[in-house]
């Protein structure tokens, strides 16, 4: 059952809220031409090319569809070099929404992580947080310092149904603080939703509580507030007293909780490129700013064009719109809620930006060290074209200190949703595939490395499978199979179209 569609899951009781004007056609490869293209990629589907992929569930990240009234917006953009009309626009919004005094936009969020880290973490620091993501984590080492995991304990459990996995365990902060001591800790980094955890929202209470004791002992609190649109709509869902609360009004009490943002507004904010850092202290913002010209353009530009800046504005704008929220997580719980029917092993609850399948459990067969996660995406994109990624021990790399590979406790595939982009129909192809694949789990095999890059080594690694020529060896690797006859159809057409 889900909070979504109130008693019990009804197929087709909803439609998305919007309608269809830009369409881009898809296209899905046969069955060996996604052999060849998985192999050429080293089994990592980051590295596939996108035209060989039918339905894309990589990441959320810069993939939303952009509203009728942002491409409008592009229209008006001011692309003066300094003081841009849409800079201005945009600091209005997000001093609006998100209640920060100073707005510095960045080329995208690991922009503004590079920056915040740099200004704030000293050599020998420690920045706790509620679970790691990777690109911030890897600018607050960069920066000399090493990020402490204070997530709950339930975080770390994919069966766990605490409807606040994101949670921070305060106990686990203190001791931190006690260990180190707070001069050491520069700031908190809290994640709304967490991402690495499964999209798992964190509780206002639980915000309010971490807060209380980062101030008593001195130490800022800065807001990693990629998705908090998305833990807002859960708060009003979920919490008692915030039911009748608007997800603005939301949002804006999450952010006055904290010192600041680093912001990925490629993620809540429905842009395909931008982000943002948002400051409240007055000096520490005029050393920002001065990083921003080193790192990402002028302080009223940060990287991205004026256009663009302008689609983010109105891109927050709809983002807190509660009918675009309960659509888009309602999609994701739509796809999660066939697996959970089929008895596939996925993060539950369910999380914000997507359905986490649980490797671990999908593939008991292969060791965490042969990267089951990593394998069952590749396994996925064989069987149907489906792409989605890894987040398990290729993600959590190699601890800095010791070089040996973290054996983080999630083994998890992501099959992320943009926003506004798919219709419940493709989540239907998707969840066939993905039951069709778990009714055949045992013919799936593990990875090993090929290549391995120094720093987010999910992003370009290469690997071939420890057993033969392909991580899916379920005698169909010749024949012909489902998604083969569908896509007859379109190769003809294609050639129609240049006679
Ligand atoms: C995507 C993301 C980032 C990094 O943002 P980019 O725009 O990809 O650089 C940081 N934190 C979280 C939680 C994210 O999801």
């Amino acid at each position: 059952m889900s909070e979504f569609n109130g008693k019990k899951r009804q197929r087709r009781s909803w439609a998305e809220p919007y309608k269809i004007k830009v369409v881009e056609p898809l296209k899905m490869a046969t069955r060996a031409q996604r052999e060849k293209a998985i192999a050429a990629a080293g089994f990592n589907t980051f590295l596939l090319k996108s035209e060989d992929v039918y339905i894309d569930l990589l990441t959320d990240s810069g993939t939303s569809a952009m509203s009728d009234r942002q491409w409008a917006g592009m229209m008006k953009g001011d692309e003066a070099y300094a003081g841009s009309d849409n800079f201005y626009q945009l600091e209005k919004t997000i001093r609006k929404y998100y209640g920060y005094k100073h707005v510095m936009p960045t080329h995208q969020g690991r922009g503004a992580e590079n920056i915040l880290s740099q200004i704030t973490i000293k050599q020998g620091d420690y920045v706790p947080g509620n679970m790691y993501f990777t690109t911030t984590r890897l600018h607050q080492e960069l920066a000399g310092g090493t990020f402490v995991d204070v997530i709950a304990d339930e975080g770390h459990i994919p069966q766990s149904e605490n409807p606040f996995k994101g949670n921070v365990d305060i106990a686990k902060l203190q001791q931190l603080i006690d260990e180190v001591g707070a001069e050491k800790i520069p700031y908190f980094c809290l994640h709304t939703t967490v991402n690495m955890a499964g999209g798992q929202p964190v509780s206002m209470a639980n915000i309010r509580d971490t807060t209380a004791v980062c101030r008593e002992h001195g130490i800022k609190i800065y807001l990693d507030a990629t998705r908090a649109v998305e833990n807002a709509y859960f708060i009003k869902m979920r919490e008692a007293g915030y039911a009748k609360k608007s997800i603005a009004e939301i949002l804006l009490e999450i952010c006055s909780y904290t010192d600041g943002c680093t912001m990925s507004g490629k993620k809540d904010c429905m842009v395909n490129i931008g982000g943002f850092l948002a400051l409240n202290d007055d000096a520490l913002a005029e050393k920002a700013r001065n990083m921003v010209v080193v790192y990402e353009g002028l302080h009223t530009y940060g990287g991205m064009a004026g256009r663009d800046m302008e689609a983010m504005a109105i891109g927050i704008e709809e983002s807190v719109s509660y009918d675009h929220m309960r659509a888009r997580i309602g999609q994701v719980v739509y796809l999660g809620e066939q697996l959970i029917e089929a008895g596939v092993p996925i993060v539950q609850p369910i999380g914000g930006h997507g359905v986490f399948v649980d490797a671990a459990r999908f593939l008991p067969h292969i060791p965490q060290s042969q990267f089951p996660a990593q394998s069952l995406a590749a396994a996925l994109y064989i069987n149907s074209g489906v792409r989605a990624m890894e987040r398990g021990a290729v993600s959590a790399g190699r601890d800095p200190a010791t070089g040996e590979n973290r054996q983080p406790k999630l083994e998890l595939v992501r099959l992320t949703l943009p926003r506004r982009v798919y219709t419940q129909a493709h989540m239907d192809v998707t969840a066939e595939a993905i039951i069709d694949l778990w009714e055949k789990r045992d013919s799936i095999c593990g990875l090993k490395f090929t290549f391995e890059p120094e720093y987010l080594r999910f992003f370009q690694s290469q690997f071939t499978p420890t057993c033969g020529a392909s991580v899916l060896n379920d005698g169909e690797n010749e024949g012909e199979t489902y998604s083969d006859c569908e896509s007859d159809i379109l190769p003809e057409q294609h050639a129609d179209a240049h006679d």
